[in-house]
């Protein structure tokens, strides 16, 4: 297949969005920070079988205001011959791998951030690194004017927050989700699994592990969120060199533990912990309803 179209600065983007302006076509956009893997692939697939994406565009940065000094933004795998070798076998029309200075013009002061979601789960280890994300969300948006948009629901904090933005800021597309794609031992697909060795690829699985085992609880029909965090926490622990950051089980409109687990609606449990070099996040979401307990989107 033809590699996509390698956009790389402004007035490139802007030419050939004028061109499907001209042909009438609509934009879908996966943003991605590159070195892809199947749960990237996974979400370009969800974006080209939508109704409202006659054209694929990928991006590929890493945008350094999401990384906190001391993180791994200068380690952060890169390899855009490769990807860009992807991109091609699944009929990417384009791709824009822009530089920082496109994305953040010389004098850039314009701040866009949101507030949902401050002190509360990866925010409390990162602060400020969602402020990044929607930094840079934000600027793509209005460059590459897309109609549809998918990200990952691995991320979920930050797929709450982008929802905030779109409905805040009015920007007129539509956000959808694709669920976390798994290796075949359930540790979640992640760019940042590169820094694993192999003993600790092997311990990286607990996070799946602990999500399976608040799960079974739930399904047995436990209903109080802190003795179903404990459950999580309890089989993190005991893995060693694991450091948990948290494991949480919470209402997804609010990010705080509910009382008790509703008869009806959406659960969210996550976790974050680092392992040697890697920090690794993963989580569960649960639709609870008379029909039983199901993994879902959380929109
Ligand atoms: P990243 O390149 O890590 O910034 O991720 C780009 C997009 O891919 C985000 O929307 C992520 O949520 C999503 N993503 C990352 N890993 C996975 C995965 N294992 N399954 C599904 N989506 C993912």
């Amino acid at each position: 297949m033809r590699r996509p179209l390698l956009l790389e600065d402004k007035a490139a983007l802007a030419g050939w969005r004028e061109h499907m302006d001209a042909e009438g076509l609509q934009v879908g956009f996966v943003p991605t920070m590159g070195k892809l893997h199947e749960g990237h692939l996974a979400l370009m697939r969800l974006a080209l079988s939508d109704p409202d994406c006659d054209r694929l565009l990928v991006s590929i940065y890493v945008n350094p205001t999401q990384f906190r000094p001391g993180e791994d933004f200068a380690g952060y795998p890169r390899q855009l011959e490769a990807d860009l070798d992807l991109l091609a076998e699944l009929g990417v029309a384009a791709c824009f791998a822009p530089s920082d200075e496109t994305i953040y013009p010389a004098g850039d002061s314009t701040r866009v951030s949101v507030e949902w979601g401050r002190g509360k789960l990866c925010d409390v280890s990162r602060p400020g690194h969602f402020d990044g994300v929607v930094a840079v969300v934000a600027r793509l948006f209005n460059l590459i004017r897309p109609r549809l948009a998918v990200f990952g629901q691995k991320d979920a904090q930050q797929a709450l927050i982008l929802r905030r933005l779109v409905r805040d800021l009015h920007f007129p597309l539509r956000l959808r989700l694709g669920p976390t794609v798994r290796e075949s031992d359930g540790l979640a697909m992640s760019s940042r699994n590169a820094y694993l060795d192999h003993g600790r690829r092997e311990q990286a699985t607990a996070l799946f592990r602990a999500l399976e085992d608040c799960r079974r609880a739930l399904q047995a029909g436990e209903r109080d969120p802190s003795i179903l965090a404990e459950t999580g926490r309890a089989a993190l622990a005991e893995e060693p060199g694991l450091e948990l950051e948290y494991f949480a089980v919470v209402d997804p409109d609010t990010l705080e533990p509910p009382e008790r687990v509703p008869e009806s609606g959406k659960l969210l449990v996550a976790c974050a912990a680092r392992l040697g070099d890697a920090r690794l996040i993963d989580n569960h979401v649960f639709s609870i309803g008379e029909d039983g307990i199901h993994e879902t989107l959380l929109f």
